[in-house]
């Protein structure tokens, strides 16, 4: 079976809720603070792992409480962890979460030892990955590490997505190393210049991304579902009728079950399918990771079944 190698960031998420967010200065007090596991890289492994993906998380937390839970998280989800190294000198990377009533928030990321991803993590990430094998890429660890990976994967005959968030402006030679690039509505803007305000600004986005190299690309609208440009055909995809509940991980989520499907040998169009009705449940539970699906809440939910019927690859 083919593998899904996931190079990219381990946070620990700290969320204090609050009646009202602080403005510049003010001290606002809450109750609890929560701790969740999260970074988009190990959010998504996680995602694939649950759909039943062979998956490798390859990282660095640091040699703290935060990295050891991080690293407990990912192995109880079944998500191999020697390719993530515990760095003597970095913290782990953290996000600091404030949430008002009502769910508008404001956060901060210390990336801690994701700021230090370098070449060692490049090599473990792509020094033994096969033709078919999938590898998952974000922004939340150094740029130039993303395009190092990007273009070695490439070059072993592996299929790359890259999920480019948070937004960053991407070169020419980085899209040219991409199966598929995954945005949202927001993180189109680097390309567009604004961000998509419908599905067709999201297609004239996807186009661009084709335009300058990437094999394909997809653009999520939450609830409006996703636009895939693939070549010269395009596809809009509806999303699934939800009660929405909490959206955060649906990107994670999407991204981490298209991952999944393409490693299963899914065709894109396919995988793209099943990947926004694993965004859909994701926004049926709270949480990031707690609200990643597994088969059995697409079969529950939709009446969908997973893995999927292997169909040739495009
Ligand atoms: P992000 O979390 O990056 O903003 P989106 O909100 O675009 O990502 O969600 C990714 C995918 O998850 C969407 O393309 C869609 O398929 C699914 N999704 C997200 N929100 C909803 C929703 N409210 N109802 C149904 N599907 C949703």
């Amino acid at each position: 079976m083919s593998r899904v190698v996931v190079l990219g960031s381990l946070n620990m998420d700290l969320v204090v809720s609050l009646s009202h967010l602080p403005r510049s200065g003010e001290t606002v007090i809450g109750d609890r603070l929560q701790r969740f596991a999260g970074g988009k890289g190990a959010n998504q492994a996680v995602a694939a792992a649950r759909l039943g993906a062979e998956v490798a998380m390859v990282g660095r937390v640091g040699k703290d409480s935060f990295g050891d839970e991080l690293l407990s998280n990912l192995e109880a989800d079944g998500v191999a962890i020697d390719g993530v190294e515990r760095d003597p000198n970095e913290p782990t990377g953290a996000a600091l979460i404030l949430v008002e009533e009502g769910g508008e928030n404001m956060i901060a990321v210390a990336r801690g030892a994701s700021r230090v991803v370098g070449d060692a993590e490049v090599a473990r990430a792509t020094s033994d990955l096969k033709e078919s094998d999938v590898l998952l890429l974000q922004l939340e660890i150094p740029l130039a590490m993303v395009v190092a990976a990007a273009r070695r994967a490439k070059a072993a005959g592996a299929r790359v997505i890259l999920n480019a968030a948070p937004a960053a402006a991407l070169e020419a030679s980085l899209l040219s190393q991409l199966e598929v690039l995954v945005v949202n509505e927001l993180e189109v803007e680097p390309l567009l210049g604004r961000p998509a305000a419908d599905p067709e600004e999201a297609e004239e986005a996807a186009r661009m991304a084709v335009q300058q190299g990437a094999r394909s690309a997809v653009v999520t609208l939450g609830a409006a579902g996703a636009v895939l440009v693939q070549g010269e055909s395009i596809h809009r995809m509806k999303a699934q009728r939800v009660e929405a509940v909490d959206t955060t991980g649906a990107g994670d989520a999407f991204v981490g079950a298209l991952a999944a499907a393409l490693a299963a040998g899914a065709a894109l169009v396919e995988a793209a399918e099943l990947a926004g009705a694993a965004g859909a449940a994701a926004v049926t539970k709270p949480g990031a990771q707690a609200s990643l699906p597994r088969p059995e809440d697409l079969r529950r939910l939709f009446g969908m079944t997973w893995p999927v019927q292997l169909k040739a690859r495009q």
